[in-house]
């Protein structure tokens, strides 16, 4: 089930739950802290982080030729490759082949483009049965929900809850929450699908223009298992996962894993070249606004992500109001800067969904200006008119009282004087501020007015 609200609304939903506030936010804590060490270990961390991110400057100075460059080469591999426009082209392709091949049922590993494109929506209406077989997303799917991380997809889910969806859909013992048999449950009840299907869908980590090859990075083997075991494989790609050089792999293995869980390399980096003897491969490289972006100069480097969600787990924001709450395939700080430029409309709050404290920009392997981007998108957003009615004219009043001296000493005292002998005036169900703070007792005066009786005094007693 898709997530209507804004993400203030879903955060405020999810914040009901306090002691699941507190174990979802300490848990991914726990994961960047992971990253950090794992981090540490390599003294050249840093050099590693800009040669990535120069790496991806030159990508995206010259995508079209590596793109082309990859498909001449993919082509020559006999791969079969399309292009995308958008999300709806996406999906019509990938039902195409299925059509093609008179197939009703597909396992598929993690892509998030897939989420993007909404692709099992379109293919459940066409009939098709679509089987997550990545853990966390089988978990997901069988509950109808969107995943909220996009490398945990289901932390938001404690083991007691898996545990009765798993005995709702899987029949396993109710209460049962030991995670060795849940996860054999779970390997029991994919295993049959792994082999009866015929079709396999992943996602993309990187696609070498050198070689025409892909690598899909997971750490359960449910990638290879369905490409291995199916007739025909599709990967799908947005454009941005191109590198141009096999060897430039050395770079981004060595930061993703250790950014997204702090592990030195994902269990499984397999390399697809070509199709095994009897077996059909298909690309599907889409655009779906990536072009658009790529022309917005503030906010291009955005294409630079590879996905590691690190900048998630850092994210105060995120870690205390879910991934749910953002409601878009990507969540978080990352998501936040890349969804108004697919609508901006619809996704005009997430970019005001942030303390801007920068903590995602230091830990982002390739060194988006994350917490820059979003203080952009805030401005453009507001310029075009996107943001509620409410926050257009607070901000408005906000700029003229700051922005004059006079004002700003009225309004202090105004403040003053309501804080202490009418509260109920500025402590009340109209002012969101309210609800989660206690204001401390305000002060007799203002620094200004403060300084204006002591500031001689001040400075010489301090020999200033
Ligand atoms: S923006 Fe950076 S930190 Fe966030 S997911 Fe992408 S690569 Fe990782």
């Amino acid at each position: 089930m898709k997530n209507t609200l804004s993400h203030s609304e879903a955060a405020t939903v999810f914040n009901k739950d306090v002691k699941r506030v507190d174990w979802h936010d300490e848990t991914l804590w726990f994961v960047r802290e992971k990253r950090d060490k794992a981090a540490h270990q390599i003294p050249e961390w840093e050099l590693l982080r800009e040669t990535a991110s120069q790496i991806k400057n030159n990508v995206l100075s010259n995508i079209s030729d590596y793109l082309l460059e990859f498909e001449s080469n993919a082509l020559k591999n006999g791969i079969v490759i399309h292009w995308a426009a958008d999300g709806d082209e996406h999906n019509k392709i990938i039902h195409s082949i299925l059509e093609k091949h008179g197939v009703k049922q597909m396992v598929k590993s993690k892509s998030m483009l897939t989420e993007e494109c909404d692709l099992n929506d379109y293919l459940s209406k066409k009939g098709i049965d679509v089987i997550d077989t990545d853990l966390g997303e089988r978990i997901v799917q069988l509950r109808n929900e969107p995943p909220s991380h996009i490398v945990l997809p289901a932390i938001h889910l404690k083991k007691e809850d898996v545990s009765d969806t798993f005995h709702q859909y899987l029949g396993t013992e109710k209460g049962n929450n030991d995670p060795k048999y849940l996860t054999e449950a779970a390997r029991l009840h994919l295993r049959d699908t792994f082999l009866t299907r015929k079709v396999a869908l992943t996602g993309v980590n990187f696609a070498i223009a050198e070689t025409g090859e892909i690598v899909v990075c997971t750490n359960e083997g449910n990638a290879d298992m369905g490409v291995h075991l199916a007739d025909v494989h599709i990967a799908c790609m947005g454009f941005e996962k191109i590198i141009p050089l096999r060897k430039h792999l050395s770079v981004f293995l060595r930061l993703l894993a250790r950014s997204a869980t702090g592990q030195p390399i994902t269990t499984f980096s397999s390399h697809f070249k070509k199709p095994r003897e009897g077996q059909e491969m298909h690309i599907v490289i889409v655009d779906n606004g990536r072009s658009t972006q790529l022309g917005r100069e503030d906010f291009r480097n955005s294409l630079k992500c590879i996905r590691c969600a690190a900048c998630m787990n850092t994210c105060p924001v995120y870690r205390r109001s879910g991934g749910h709450s953002y409601h878009t395939a990507v969540a978080g700080p990352i998501g936040s800067i890349l969804a108004p430029n697919l609508n901006m409309s619809k996704n005009a709050d997430l970019p005001f969904a942030s303390t801007l404290c920068g903590s995602c920009t230091n830990v982002c392997p390739v060194k988006i200006d994350i917490h820059d981007q979003l203080y952009k998108w805030r401005q453009v957003l507001v310029k075009e008119g996107y943001t509620t009615k409410s926050k257009t004219i607070s901000m408005k009043v906000m700029a003229s009282v700051l922005g004059n001296s006079k004002i700003f000493s009225l309004a202090g005292k105004a403040g003053r004087f309501f804080i202490k002998h009418l509260p109920f005036v500025v402590s009340n169900s109209l002012n969101p501020w309210y609800k989660q703070r206690e204001m401390p007792a305000p002060p007799e005066e203002s620094f200004r007015e403060w300084y204006k009786k002591n500031g001689k005094e001040f400075k010489e007693n301090n020999n200033e």
